[in-house]
Formats: structure tokens, C-alpha cells, sequence
């Protein structure tokens, strides 16, 4: 049957995608269907960090092994995906600040991530160029993190998926999940097409919650616009990702394959929602923060501002499993993290389905847990 595949993903972000290489490379064939472009939704909006600094045992080890699939990424899709592993500095700019990345240091290199460290404010200036180390005490640096281009990066999958017969439907929004005897049989667009398979999956990021809602299943994946921009390219300066969490701080990085400057913010008070507006108050802040941390970047002109939605969980955690409804799975929640994620993601999603796995890869990524626990390194 022409509409029929072993395999349906609602969402061609980067989850959507990398879930989908990984399984038609497992020999099965899959279908992504989504309401937009590809990277459309989340993934085209973000800024391309890859890191592994985080506190979790889980997402240190996931993000370990993301690292290593980006970095094979452009050989094994046939597309340049622009990685790069420039590193990731977090600065303390207060001792509370600097215990807590001792912490977390000792967190990860127990969880084997050895090239992390604590560098002081001399060392922080000559890891990341130009950088003001005024009232700087240091910071966790961590140089095997890293960068690639997200369209890039999903547009690859993509292809590779085609290539191993798998279909691609841009432009088609799932409004209805078909199931009969407690299992899932495939879906319906809003165009009034009909897609059979024997397994689908909610990647559909932000929208987890409507897209679960569609299956009857309770999806906790609550949307928050977060607000970007970019710059001219202008010539590489070498310095890793800067992440500043004072209040007054942000975000950023320069691409190395074309020299723009990429940055966001996380707003206080946050923005729940879906909302794609963007905001003079960000176009006139965020320029001021990168100013602050760098101020030989004053001439460099920002040429387009945007948002998009991180994808939130109770405890900032994704959710990796199947659901109630029999294989009918989701992959979702990634918390602003999910480009980094993605292939590591990909890999497990694939996993799970193909060997019919009765628990989730993770119990900390499980559909049914407790959320009370909290991911610091946000
Ligand atoms: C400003 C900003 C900066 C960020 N920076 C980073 C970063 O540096 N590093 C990082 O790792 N992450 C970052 N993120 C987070 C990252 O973008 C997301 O975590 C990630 O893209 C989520 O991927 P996804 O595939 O789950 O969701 P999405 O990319 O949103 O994909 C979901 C897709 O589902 C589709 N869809 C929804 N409903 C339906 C339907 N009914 N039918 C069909 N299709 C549907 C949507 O069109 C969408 O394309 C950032 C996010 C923002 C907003």
C-alpha cells in the first residue's frame, strides 16, 4: 500500500528526523509528515550549541554520545553540517556561582566527560578573545562542545531518509490520530489524507501536548517563546559559546563557517505560550549584553531577529517513551536542548521501537515519572 509505512513521525524537527534516519537505517520505512518546512518549528529558530555540560548522569551520557555522532555527521550524511568543536565557557562572576560549576564539574567528569574544567578569568580570556574579565572569578569550560547548522543538519536526515526509501510530507498537519482496538493505526491530515502505519510518533516539539491530545494521551510539554539574533559574519575570533547566567545575561556564539554572531536570552518574567512575535526590547537588550562580555564587538551589525518556543517539562527533563496507547510513542519535551540532543535522541527512539521495548531507554525520560527533581544547568 502506497500510504502505508512501518513507521509514522509527526514532526520533521530534529527529533523527528534523527529518529527517522536511525530507523530507516534499521531497514524500516518511515514517514515524517509536518505541518510546515522542515526545522520549521523549533529547530530552525535555534542557535546551534551542542554541549555536554549539564548534571544529569543521563543527559551528560546522552550529550556525550550526541557530541560523537555530530562530529561523524558530515561523512556519514554526505552534507557539510558545519560542527565545529569551538567549546562552551559557563562564567562565574560570584562564588555562589562558582561553587555550584564545581559541583556540576565533579558531576560530569564522574559521569566520563574528562575535558571539562575550571578555568580562572586569565584563562577565560585566552579561551575566549576580547572577553571583559572584569569582576570575572572564572568559569566551566568545556572545549569538545560544540556548534553545527540546524537546517543543515535536519535537511541531511532528511535526504539520508529518502535515500533509504522513506517519505518526507512537508505541508501536512496531523489533525487526527487514528486508533482501533487500543492501538494506534495511523494518522489524518487537514488535508483529508489518510497515512496508515504500525507505529507512530509525537515529535512534534512544542505542539507535544496537541499532538498527544490527538491520541488521548497527556503529554506534560508546556511551550515558552524565546527570543534570538544574528549578526553579520565578520572574521572568527575562536572564542567557545559564552554563557552568562546573571540576570542581565544571555547566550552566544560565532559560527565558524561564516562568521555570525548567534545569541539569545532566557526573558525574566518567562513567556509561556505559543508566540512567534518578536520584541524591540530584546533587539535593543540582547546587542547590550554581548556588549558587556564583549565589547570589541560594537561595530558588528545584528541583520535579523526572531523566536521561537523552547519545550518544556516539569522538570526539565525530555520525555523518551512509548505511552498508553499501544505504539504509539513520543519523543518530546527536550527543554531548549533539543538540537544537541537530537542525534543521540534519534538513536534511542529507534531503538526502543525496534526492539519493542516495554520501558522507556531512560527512566528519568519516562512518560510517567516523578517531576520533582530539577535539571541546574538550564
Ligand atoms: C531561541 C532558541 C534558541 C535555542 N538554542 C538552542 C541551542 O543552542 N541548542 C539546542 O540544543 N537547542 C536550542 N534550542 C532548543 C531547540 O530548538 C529545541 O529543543 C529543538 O529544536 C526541539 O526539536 P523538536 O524536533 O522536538 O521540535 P521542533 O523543531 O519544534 O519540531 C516539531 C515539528 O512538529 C511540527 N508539528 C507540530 N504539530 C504538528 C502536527 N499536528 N502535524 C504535523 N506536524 C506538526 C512542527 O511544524 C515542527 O516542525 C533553542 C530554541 C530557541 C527557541
Amino acid at each position: 500500500m502506497a500510504n502505508h509505512s512501518d513507521v509514522i513521525i509527526i514532526g520533521g524537527g530534529i527529533i523527528g528526523a534523527a529518529s527517522g534516519y536511525y530507523l530507516a537505517q534499521a531497514g524500516l520505512k518511515v514517514r515524517i509528515l509536518d505541518r510546515g518546512y522542515l526545522g520549521s518549528g523549533s529547530t530552525g529558530r535555534c542557535i546551534g550549541g551542542i554541549r555536554q555540560q549539564f548534571t544529569s548522569e543521563g543527559s551528560i551520557k546522552l550529550m556525550m554520545e550526541s557530541v560523537r555522532l555530530f562530529g561523524e555527521m558530515s561523512e556519514e550524511l554526505g552534507t557539510d553540517v558545519h560542527w565545529h568543536n569551538g567549546g562552551y565557557l559557563f562564567l562565574a562572576h560570584d562564588q555562589q556561582r562558582k561553587e555550584s560549576f564545581l559541583q556540576n564539574i565533579a558531576i560530569q567528569r564522574q559521569a566520563g566527560l574528562q575535558d571539562v574544567r575550571w578555568i580562572d578569568a586569565y584563562e577565560c580570556r585566552q579561551v575566549a578573545p576580547g572577553l571583559d574579565i572584569n569582576g570575572l572569578l572564572g568559569g566551566s569550560y568545556c572545549p569538545s562542545d560544540g556548534q553545527a547548522y540546524p537546517f543543515a543538519v535536519v535537511n541531511g536526515y532528511a535526504q539520508r531518509i529518502k535515500q533509504l526509501g522513506g517519505q518526507v510530507s512537508t505541508f501536512a498537519e496531523v489533525s487526527d490520530v487514528i486508533r482501533t482496538g487500543g492501538r494506534v493505526k495511523g494518522v489524518r491530515t487537514v488535508q483529508g489524507q489518510e497515512f496508515l502505519a504500525d507505529v507512530v510518533v509525537n515529535a512534534a516539539g512544542p505542539w507535544a501536548r496537541e499532538v498527544g491530545a490527538l491520541a488521548g494521551i497527556d503529554v506534560p510539554v508546556e511551550p515558552e517563546r524565546h527570543e534570538a539574533l544574528i549578526t553579520e559574519g565578520v572574521e572568527y575570533l575562536g572564542a567557545p559559546m559564552l554563557v552568562d547566567y546573571r540576570s542581565d545575561g544571555g547566550y552566544f556564539q560565532q559560527f565558524k563557517h561564516n562568521g555570525q554572531f548567534i545569541g539569545c536570552y532566557s526573558p525574566v518574567p518567562n513567556v509561556p505560550g505559543h508566540s512567534s512575535d518578536s520584541t524591540y526590547q530584546f533587539l535593543s537588550e540582547m546587542p547590550r549584553r554581548m556588549l558587556k562580555l564583549v565589547p570589541a564587538l560594537a561595530p558588528v551589525k545584528v541583520i535579523r531577529q526572531w523566536s521561537g518556543s523552547y519545550e518544556n517539562t516539569p522538570d526539565g527533563n525530555p520525555i523518551l517513551d512509548r505511552t498508553p496507547l499501544d505504539s504509539f510513542y513520543v519523543a518530546a519535551g527536550m527543554c531548549g536542548h533539543g538540537f544537541m540532543l537530537g542525534p543521540a535522541v534519534g538513536r534511542r527512539v529507534a531503538r526502543m521501537i525496534t526492539e519493542g521495548g516495554t520501558k522507556p531507554p531512560l527512566a528519568e525520560f519516562a512518560l510517567e515519572r516523578d517531576f520533582s527533581s530539577k535539571e541546574a544547568m538550564k
